[in-house]
């Protein structure tokens, strides 16, 4: 009974929530899309020197560095607002794409935990049905030990149905594995949105934070708006329904400025305004 597939009556239990997870299947592979298309890739800072104020100079490209930018040896060019170079989407994730980059982490590990809490009960009887196979294999060659080879009884199970129960306990173990390091990086990702930093400015900061402490002064991020419009500046939700159709929906609206100069958004309340950044 246990090494028997499960019956398809149960797959009106999987597909249950299906909104919820066709819904992240759907935003995942547009985020990834998205993120893995050349043509999307976060454009050059400009070369001419004109339109720049207050920039330094890459030392590599021989060319003006705007704020926030850096230089990615792997890109072999400058990227605005760099965040870092994911080798697992082989792009930069900087200025143009950080959205995308964070919905997919986001989408990706809701689907997995999705998939890992609904697959559970199959794991648990698939993982019990493989032990059960073990058990019943092992009993049949000690049986065919004690006689001759042409009295060999048959396997109890079918190649088809171990490869089954093979494939689910397969199925889980990848999907929680990825549901704990992809949520581990995405909750990584939303602590630094949420301080309004880049992972390259983590560490830029920190080094200046402890300088300053040093000092006795204290350090404030030009380029967070606090926590709650950082995070709207981030999505870009300007109004209440940007987060219907910019965040839960998949949206090609683009970022706040041009990564080149920062402003302060319109979308950021006036009294976080003096927080300018260059
Ligand atoms: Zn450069
Ligand atoms: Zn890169």
């Amino acid at each position: 009974e246990l090494l028997r597939c499960p019956p398809s009556s149960r797959t009106p239990v999987l597909l249950g929530p299906a909104s919820l997870s066709s819904h992240c299947s759907v935003s995942c592979l547009y985020n990834k899309g998205v993120m893995c298309n050349s043509s999307c890739r976060p454009p050059f800072p400009p070369q001419a020197k004109g339109d720049l104020i207050g920039v330094s100079i890459c030392r590599k490209c021989i060319a003006p560095k705007p704020a926030r930018t850096h230089h990615c040896s792997i890109c072999n060019r400058c990227v605005l607002k760099m965040d870092h170079h994911c080798p697992w989407l082989n792009n930069c994730v900087g200025h143009y794409n950080h959205r995308y980059f964070f919905s997919f982490c986001l989408f990706m590990t809701m689907g997995c935990i999705y998939c890992s809490i609904s697959g559970w009960d199959m794991f648990r009887e698939a993982y019990a049905a493989i032990e059960r196979m073990k058990q019943l294999e092992k009993e049949r060659l000690q049986a065919a030990a004690n006689q001759t080879y042409y009295q060999t009884p048959p396997p109890a199970f079918s190649f088809r149905q171990r490869a089954f129960h093979k494939s689910i306990v397969y199925l889980w173990v990848l999907c929680s594995s990825v549901a704990l390091a992809l949520g581990a990086l995405t909750l990584w990702h939303a602590a630094l949105i949420t301080r309004g930093e880049t992972s390259i400015e983590r560490h830029i900061n920190k080094k200046e934070r402890q300088r300053l402490q040093k000092k006795g002064k204290a350090f404030r991020n030009p380029y967070s708006f606090g926590a709650w419009d950082n995070w709207r500046v981030f999505l870009g939700v300007d109004v209440p329904r940007h987060w219907l159709t910019r965040v839960l929906l998949p949206s090609t609206h683009l970022p706040h400025g041009t990564g080149l100069s920062w402003d302060t958004p319109p979308c950021v309340r006036p009294w976080h305004a003096p927080l300018l950044a260059i």
